[in-house]
Parts: C-alpha cells; sequence; structure tokens
C-alpha cells in the first residue's frame, strides 16, 4: 500500500507575512497525518521560515530546484547539500516551467536527480506533456523519454527512492484537469516504465498527479489505483483549498 503525498508547489509566490498566515492556518487545519504526508514547497528565500513555522507538525518542507553542481562558481543556484543542510526533505525536479522556461533538458534533469539523492532528498521527478503532443498521440512516447531518461543514470536502490509527478502541460494553472481516466492511463503506463527498470520499486514508487488539482476533482483523481497523491500549484496557496484536497485522500 503506497502512503499518499500532497504536495504544494508555491513556484514564485509568497512574502514573509503571507506565508505565515498560509502555513499557520495549514498546521491548525489538523493536518491528518494518518492519511496522507504533507509537502510545502516554497521559494528558496523563504525555505527556513517554512521550516521553522513547520516544526513540531507532521508538514514537510521541500525546494523547487537545485543546482547540478555540488559547490563553486555558479552564482545564484543552490545545491541539494544546502536544501538538505537547511532541513529540506523534497525537491522538485523538472517542473514544465523550468523545463520551457529554463531549457532544461532530460539530462539535466536525471544530473539533478543524483545530486538530489546524494544529497538525502527525495526528488519529485516531473514529466508531461504539451497539448499538441497529447492531441498527436504522443503521450506515452514523450513521458516514457522523459522518465527513462531519469531513470537510466539511477541504480536499482535510488530508483526505488524517487516520487514521480505526472503533470500534463494543458492542465497546468489553465483549469483544465486531465480526466481520472486519462491520468490513471498515463500512471499505469509510468508504473510499467518504473518496473522495466525495477519491478519491487514500481509497486512502492509513488506517482504523483499534478494540474488544475482541486477540492472538487481531487476526490476522483486520488481514488485512482496509480494516483498516489497530488502535486498542487494554485490551490496549495489557499489554506482551505489545501486542506479539503487533504481531507479528500
Ligand atoms: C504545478 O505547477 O505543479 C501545478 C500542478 O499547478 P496547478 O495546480 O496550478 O495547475
Amino acid at each position: 500500500m503506497r502512503r499518499k503525498l500532497i504536495a504544494g508547489n508555491w513556484k514564485m509566490n509568497g512574502s514573509v507575512s503571507a506565508n505565515a498566515s498560509l502555513l499557520a492556518e495549514i498546521s491548525a487545519g489538523g493536518v491528518d497525518v494518518a492519511k496522507a504526508d504533507v509537502l510545502v514547497c516554497p521559494p528558496f528565500p523563504y525555505l527556513t521560515q517554512a521550516l521553522d513555522k513547520v516544526q513540531g507538525t507532521a508538514i514537510a518542507v521541500g525546494a523547487q530546484d537545485c543546482s547540478v553542481h555540488d559547490a563553486g562558481a555558479y552564482t545564484s543556484e543552490v545545491s541539494a547539500g544546502m536544501l538538505r543542510d537547511v532541513g529540506c526533505t523534497y525537491v522538485i525536479l523538472g517542473h514544465s516551467e523550468r523545463r520551457s522556461y529554463h531549457a532544461e533538458s532530460d539530462q539535466i534533469v536525471a544530473a539533478k536527480t543524483l545530486q538530489s539523492l546524494r544529497a538525502g532528498l527525495t526528488p519529485i521527478v516531473c514529466v508531461g506533456e504539451t497539448l499538441e503532443q497529447r492531441e498527436s498521440g504522443a503521450t506515452d512516447a514523450v513521458v516514457g523519454a522523459q522518465l527513462k531518461a531519469v531513470l537510466e543514470k539511477l541504480d536499482s536502490a535510488e530508483i526505488a527512492k524517487i516520487v514521480v509527478a505526472y503533470e500534463p502541460v494543458w492542465a497546468i494553472g489553465t483549469g483544465k484537469t486531465a480526466t481520472p481516466e486519462m491520468a490513471q492511463e498515463v500512471h499505469a503506463f509510468l508504473r510499467q516504465v518504473i518496473a522495466s527498470f525495477n519491478p519491487e520499486a514500481a509497486a512502492t514508487v509513488k506517482i504523483l498527479y499534478g494540474g488544475s488539482m482541486k477540492p472538487d476533482n481531487a476526490a476522483e483523481l486520488l481514488r485512482q489505483t496509480d494516483i498516489d497523491g497530488g502535486l498542487i500549484g494554485g490551490a496549495a496557496l489557499k489554506a482551505n483549498d489545501f486542506l479539503a484536497i487533504i481531507a479528500a485522500v
């Protein structure tokens, strides 16, 4: 039985005061630890604030990216080791906004995945197709290639430690959600891809769905056999919505 993970990707949103209120409301909402693991991923400057605020709760804190390098003359970059050092436990990698606005290739995502695993972080590796790719029937080929590029760089033990997030690009921030059946189909395919590298890990690796997940569609998505949680953007910025999604598990 895979435990569900509900992860909030705050993207480039927040302020010291807004984060304090949001985290206070989420903590006060009595996150049901029996139901799911809960994670928030604020922008870099607010990671330590979030870590401080969630102390004593079951909420974990992660980052939205890390460097491919360990340390050194890489102005503006943040290493996986630094994230672990301050107390983060997860890092989102290969989000479609990184892939499209920062030209992140599958190879870069694979290198970042290795860096994060070596630092002791759990990487959330994002894959997803564009609308054009879906309409041309290329979904499996696209997400399969994105995932394989990462898996082939990992050993069996490392594969067992990752989380995958299926985020159809056309559903991110658009209000359009994949139907539960559409999402389940891709999740089952991604699980097969993992099985082709490590059959045991395929049974345990979590595959999250992301793309306009909201309180009113979360329950049905989370009920699918191969959907092990959600990576949530917009709805993670509203405490009530985020708590409702956790409650929908
Ligand atoms: C995301 O950015 O990871 C995401 C899923 O965003 P939204 O929930 O706003 O579609």
